[in-house]
Order: structure tokens, then C-alpha cells, then sequence
């Protein structure tokens, strides 16, 4: 354990060159500087910003509102809200409840849930009266999935969590025939996370999977393309950031869902989940250099919340803080010992670009997205960061 602890540090961040708005650096491969030392991410931010601007945000928000609800009439349900028992997801589905509208909840439970977590879904769903469909993960399953993206050596070793939500989600819509999924992410406050620390796709996951991993998925059907656009387009499934038009502001809403729901912050950007705490604290900071941070970081100064200078001070008055008893745990639960750990930890790092993606042909389908995304069809958001 002190090997794996102590052997990879942070390297000063003085060493990195920044963006002269955010404080995003050059620790994203995939980043690039216009002649201000202005990012990718900002053009990105500004980008969406512009279509989605603040002025129209109310009318916006009314407009897709009444559209879910025409949408979704004679139906038990007119929309999805995946929950985690994290900030945004909850006030996600606090929202769908405030603007009238009839959404069925879905957790994707992975194993790994926290008892906060727990308990801020239960209390959630009950007073809100918002029936919630638990996906239960077979674990033996999951934890060989979970194994095989860390013996990959990729950074995106959340993967496995986070697709098998997104599938669950437009398995769900898709058989319960909703029209719509609500989702929690925003640009506004969370950012955008650069494509070289999170890359998803099915094909890279079932890549993966058949590389590193063991036997055949069952717990959930892996969304592959095709079956996206069934649901796409055939079954007309629509994704609505639904807080991208609503005023959000972090503290404000931690203030909100306690009052309202009993809702308890269980500390540090999505460690709702355990594994997601030893992963964004322990080991993307200290294998890949990666402090998720810095996304949101520069999230709230592009939206304001905060400036850059008190983002910098944050970042430099501490090195991501973990816990070694999470850390320790997680080896344990993943059914590996510390030196087997350590050999799996110490391999070189490796990137999405080393297995098979659909990146290549999101590349050469760029103008079709490009007219979808116009249309409202796909979210934006997918041109703008893999087909641009
Ligand atoms: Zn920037």
C-alpha cells in the first residue's frame, strides 16, 4: 500500500500551461490555446452558451415542458430522471416535480452505493411520490467489468458505471415508451469533460470487455449504435438537460434539497458512490494526472459562481485529498491483493485511441450529426466534442 500511495505524485501545476479564462491545462491531451490562451473547453462553453442563452432560458424551459407533458398524456409516465442520490440528479428530479411534470425514477444500483446515497434516493422518491426502478447489477458480473477497464489502463475506469446508467436509462424509456430523459448533466455548472479523461461509447466498452474482461453481460443491454438510433429516431427518445434552463447555483441548491427532501451532501463532486470516490480522488490524480476538479472548477467561473483566482487557490491548497481506508477497500471489494493491485496500477497508462471506438465513424458522419443536433435530434453537445 505505501508503494501504491506514495510512489506517483502530483507534479507541481506550475509545469502546465492553463487556459487564460478557466483552469483547465495542459493535463487534457486533447486541449488546445486560440491566440488569447483561451480553450477549447470555453469555445465549447460559449459555443452552447449561445444556444442556449440565458435571456430565453424561462421561455425555453416552458416551451420543452409543455412538450413533454402533450407528449407524454395518457401515459403512467412522461418522463425518466436517472437518480444517484448526488446533488444533481436529485435536483433534477426535484425540478421534473415542480414544473408538473410525471417522471418515473431509475437507479442503476452498481454495488458500490454509499448509505447516504441510499437514503437521499429513498427520501427523494418518497416525497416527491415519484416511483423509482432500482436495475440491481449481478455483482460478480459488474466487478469483472469494473477489473477489466482498470487492467486496460485507461482513465476511464468509470465507464462501466456510467454506460450501463446511460443504457439502463434508454432501455427504460424505450420499453416503457417515454419519450424523453432527463438528465442532470449542465455545462453551466459541471462542465464538459474533456474526451481524453472520459471517452464512452459501446463499441470501446464491449472492446474492453473482450480484452480484458470475462463472459458476457447480462445484468443490462449494452447500447450499441444501432440501437441508439432505434431509439433516436425510431423511438424518438429525446435527452433534455433539464438543468441547462433553470438557475443553478450549488450552494443554493444544497440548501433547497435539504430543506425539502432531508437531502445530506456526502462530500466531493459525485462520491455519492464509493467506487467513484476511490477512483476521482485516488486514482485518476495519481496514474493519470487527471483532477476532475478542474472541470468543474472552470465551469463555475465561466457561469460565474466563482472567480479564477479562488479556483487557483483551491487547487494549489491541496493535492486531491483521498482516503486511504476507501482506497484499501476498493482493492479488497474488486477481489484483488495489494500486490496484485500493484502490478495492475503500475502499467502504463493508455487512452480510448488504443482500442476500438466509434470514433472514426463519428468523424466521417460529422455532417449528418451536425444537421440531428440542428434539429434538435441529438444533443448538441455530441457535435461539438466528438464530431468537431
Ligand atoms: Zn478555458
Amino acid at each position: 500500500m505505501e508503494a501504491t500511495t506514495n510512489s506517483l505524485t502530483f507534479r507541481p501545476l506550475t509545469d502546465y500551461r492553463r487556459c487564460s479564462r478557466c483552469v483547465l491545462d495542459t493535463t487534457v491531451a486533447d486541449i488546445w490555446f486560440d491566440a488569447q490562451g483561451v480553450c477549447k473547453y470555453c469555445h465549447i462553453h460559449d459555443e452552447m452558451d449561445r444556444l442556449h442563452p440565458q435571456e430565453t432560458m424561462q421561455a425555453d424551459l416552458e416551451r420543452i415542458v409543455a412538450k413533454i407533458k402533450k407528449d407524454g398524456r395518457h401515459k403512467p409516465y412522461d418522463c425518466i430522471v436517472g437518480v444517484s442520490g448526488g446533488r444533481d440528479s436529485t435536483y433534477t428530479l426535484y425540478m421534473a416535480r415542480k414544473l408538473g411534470l410525471r417522471p418515473l425514477a431509475v437507479h442503476f444500483d452498481n454495488g458500490w452505493n454509499s448509505d447516504i446515497a441510499v437514503s437521499n434516493i429513498r427520501k427523494a422518491t418518497d416525497l416527491l411520490r415519484v416511483d423509482l426502478h432500482t436495475v440491481v447489477a449481478d455483482w460478480e458480473e459488474f466487478k469483472g467489468l469494473q477489473r477489466a477497464f482498470l487492467k486496460a489502463s485507461v482513465p476511464d475506469a468509470d465507464i462501466p458505471t456510467d454506460y450501463a446508467i446511460y443504457s439502463v436509462l434508454y432501455e427504460t424509456a424505450a420499453k416503457e415508451g417515454v419519450g424523453y430523459i432527463l438528465n442532470g448533466h449542465s455545462f453551466r455548472t459541471e462542465g464538459t469533460s474533456p474526451i481524453s479523461w472520459t471517452y464512452m461509447d459501446g463499441r470501446y466498452f464491449k472492446d474492453v470487455h473482450k480484452k480484458f474482461g470475462t463472459g458476457v453481460v447480462r445484468s443490462f443491454k449494452v447500447m450499441m449504435m444501432p440501437y441508439l438510433l432505434y431509439c433516436s429516431f425510431v423511438k424518438r427518445i429525446r435527452e433534455v438537460r433539464l438543468l441547462e434552463y433553470v438557475d443553478y447555483n450549488k450552494k443554493k441548491v444544497d440548501e433547497v434539497l435539504a430543506r425539502d427532501l432531508g437531502w445530506v451532501y456526502y462530500g466531493g463532486h459525485h462520491h455519492e458512490n464509493l467506487y467513484t470516490k476511490f477512483f476521482q480522488s485516488f486514482l485518476l490524480p495519481n496514474k493519470f494526472n487527471i483532477d476532475k476538479r478542474k472541470t468543474e472548477l472552470s465551469a463555475l467561473i465561466r457561469s460565474g459562481q466563482i472567480t479564477r483566482e479562488d479556483a487557483i487557490a483551491e487547487l494549489e491548497a491541496s493535492a486531491y485529498e483521498y482516503d486511504r481506508s476507501v482506497v484499501t477497500y476498493a482493492i479488497s471489494k474488486l477481489g484483488w491483493t495489494l500486490e496484485e493491485w500493484e502490478t495492475i496500477y503500475h502499467r502504463a497508462p493508455r487512452s480510448h485511441k488504443d482500442f476500438k471506438t466509434y470514433l472514426p465513424l463519428i468523424k466521417l458522419l460529422r455532417l449528418p450529426i451536425w444537421v440531428a443536433c440542428k434539429l434538435r435530434m441529438l444533443p448538441h453537445i455530441l457535435y461539438l466534442k466528438y464530431a468537431s
